[in-house]
C-alpha cells in the first residue's frame, strides 16, 4: 500500500539527484508528508516562509519526481504545518457547531463535561454552573475575565449548551466584534430600517452571551446601544454573560455606566492552569481523539507549552499528527522530535531584529544605517529586502514595521514590498540572495 510517507521517501531519492545538495538539505528533506487527497500529495513545512518558497521554486521538480513514479498521484502541494493543524481542528469545530437561533453558533463540544476543573478555574466553573442552574437570578451579569486561551469562551458556551438542552429559552451568543459590525450595518441601512430588528434581536434574548467585550473599547455609539440592551434585559431578569481579557476597570474608555453595570453581578477570573490541570486537559483531549499518549509525553507537552491552553492543544495535535504520518506509536522520542523545531523556533522568538541583523550582516552595513533616513542605493536595497523579509516572517501590522525601520510611514513598507516583488519576477540573483538571507535567519 502507498502511504504518504512511503511515497515521499521514494520521491526524496529522486530529488536528491535533481536538486543541489544545499537546497535539498535546507528546503526539501525536512518536509513531512501529511496525506494524499485524491491525486495530490500534501507536504508540510515547519515555517510558512519555507512552504511559500518551496511552492515557488521547487514545486516543479517535486512534481516531476512524483510523476516519475507513474502512479495515481500526480500533484504536490506544500503547506505551512501550523495552518494545516489549525484547519484540521477547525473542521471538527464546524461540524459540531449547532445552528444559531440568533447571533452565532454555540460550539457543541464546549460543555461542562469537557471542561477540566482545577484550582485555576474552579471559581469560574462554580459561578457558571450556578448561572446555568438559575439563569437571571443570582449572578447577573456573570463577567468572566482572564488571559488568552484559558477557557473563557469554553465556559460561556458550556452555560449556553447546558441551557439549550433544557430548551424553551432564547439563547443569543455573539462576539463583541460581530455585535459591533451588525450594529454598524444596521446604522448604515437605508433609513436605518434594520435598526429595530437589531434591537429586537438582542433585547428579546433570555440569555445574552457576549464574548470578548474588551473589543468595545473606544466605540462610543455601540457602547450606548449595549447600555440600553443591558438595562432592558437586566430589568427583565434575563441573564447576561460577558467575557473579557481584562477586568471592567481596565478596559480603556469604557463608559462609566457600563463599567459599573459589568460589575453588578459577579466577576470570575480564570488563571493560568497548574501543570496537573494541564496534564488532565491533555488526557481528556487524547481520549477524545482515541490516542494513546503516555504520561511522560503529556508532562513534556504541558511543561513546554505556556499558559495558553489552545496552544498546548495544538502541540498535542502536532505530536498525534506526526505519529499518524510516521505510523509510529507515540513515545518520548517521537514527541521530542516532533516538537523540536516548533519549540526552538518559538523560544528563539524570531524578531524583526533577527531579520535586520541577518540582512545587515549579508550586506555588511550597520543597523543604524539600514534604519536611517539615508537614501543611497547601498542602503535602500538592503532596507527594502529587510522590510520584505520582516513582512514575510512576522505577521506584524504595516505601521509597526514602518516604526521599526526608523519611524517610517506604512506606505514605505508597501512600497518596499512591491518593489521587491516586482524585481523578483525578473532578477534571479535577487531570489538567490533572499534565499541565503532566509537561511541565515532560520539558522540563527
Ligand atoms: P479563551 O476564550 O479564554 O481565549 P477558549 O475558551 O477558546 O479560551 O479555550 C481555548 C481552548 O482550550 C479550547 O479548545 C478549550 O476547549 C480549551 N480549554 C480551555 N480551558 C479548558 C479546560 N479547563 N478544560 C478543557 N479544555 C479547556
Ligand atoms: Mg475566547
Amino acid at each position: 500500500m502507498i502511504t504518504p510517507k512511503s511515497l515521499w521517501d521514494d520521491m526524496l531519492k529522486n530529488l536528491q539527484s535533481t536538486i543541489n545538495a544545499t537546497s535539498y538539505d535546507v528546503w526539501i528533506k525536512n518536509l513531512v508528508a501529511a496525506e494524499i487527497v485524491q491525486n495530490k500529495l500534501i507536504l508540510l513545512a515547519h515555517l510558512s516562509a519555507t512552504a511559500e518558497l518551496v511552492n515557488k521554486y521547487y514545486i516543479e521538480k517535486i512534481t516531476e519526481a512524483v510523476k516519475a513514479l507513474d502512479i495515481f498521484v500526480t500533484e504536490v502541494e506544500v503547506r505551512f504545518e501550523g495552518d494545516y493543524v489549525r484547519q484540521q481542528n477547525e473542521v471538527v469545530e464546524e461540524e459540531t457547531a449547532t445552528e444559531p437561533e440568533f447571533g452565532m453558533k454555540l460550539i457543541e463540544r464546549y460543555t461542562f463535561d469537557s471542561f477540566v476543573v482545577g484550582d485555576s478555574n474552579k471559581f469560574v466553573y462554580a459561578a457558571a454552573k450556578a448561572v446555568a442552574e438559575n439563569p437571571g437570578e443570582r449572578y447577573n451579569p456573570l463577567f468572566i475575565y482572564g488571559g488568552v486561551g484559558l477557557g473563557k469562551t469554553h465556559v460561556m458556551h458550556a452555560v449556553g449548551n447546558d441551557l439549550k438542552k433544557r430548551g424553551g429559552l432564547n439563547l443569543v451568543y455573539i462576539t463583541a466584534e460581530k455585535f459591533t459590525n451588525d450594529f454598524i450595518d444596521a446604522l448604515r441601512s437605508p433609513n436605518r430600517k434594520e435598526m429595530p430588528k437589531f434591537k429586537e434581536k438582542y433585547r428579546s434574548a433570555d440569555v445574552l452571551m457576549i464574548d470578548d467585550v474588551q473589543f468595545f473599547e473606544n466605540k462610543q455609539s455601540v457602547q450606548e446601544e449595549l447600555f440600553y440592551t443591558f438595562d432592558t434585559l437586566h430589568n427583565a431578569k434575563k441573564q447576561i454573560i460577558l467575557t473579557s481579557d481584562r477586568m471592567p476597570k481596565d478596559i480603556p474608555s469604557l463608559e462609566e455606566r457600563l463599567r459599573t453595570r459589568f460589575e453588578w453581578g459577579i466577576i470570575a477570573d480564570v488563571q493560568p492552569p497548574s501543570i496537573e490541570t494541564k496534564v488532565a486537559i491533555l488526557q481528556m483531549k487524547a481520549e477524545q481523539e482515541m490516542c494513546n499518549v503516555p504520561t511522560d509525553v503529556m508532562y513534556l507537552i504541558a511543561e513546554r507549552s505556556e499558559a495558553n491552553i489552545r496552544e498546548m492543544e495544538s502541540l498535542l495535535s502536532r505530536v498525534i499528527l506526526y505519529s499518524k504520518m510516521l505510523c509510529q506509536e507515540i513515545d518520548m522520542n517521537l514527541a521530542k522530535e516532533s516538537l523540536k523545531d516548533y519549540i526552538t523556533h518559538r523560544k528563539s522568538q524570531m524578531s524583526a531584529d533577527t531579520i535586520i541583523d541577518a540582512v545587515c550582516k549579508y550586506f555588511n552595513i550597520t543597523k543604524e544605517e539600514i534604519t536611517s533616513k539615508k537614501k543611497t542605493k547601498e542602503l535602500v536595497e538592503p532596507r527594502h529586502i529587510a522590510i520584505y523579509l520582516v513582512l514575510e516572517f512576522l505577521s506584524l501590522p504595516l505601521a509597526s514595521i514602518g516604526q521599526i525601520f526608523g519611524g517610517r510611514d506604512y506606505t514605505t513598507v508597501i512600497h518596499a514590498r512591491d518593489k521587491i516583488t516586482d524585481r523578483l519576477k525578473v532578477e534571479k540573483k535577487l531570489a538567490i540572495q533572499l534565499n541565503d538571507i532566509r537561511n541565515m535567519v532560520q539558522s540563527n
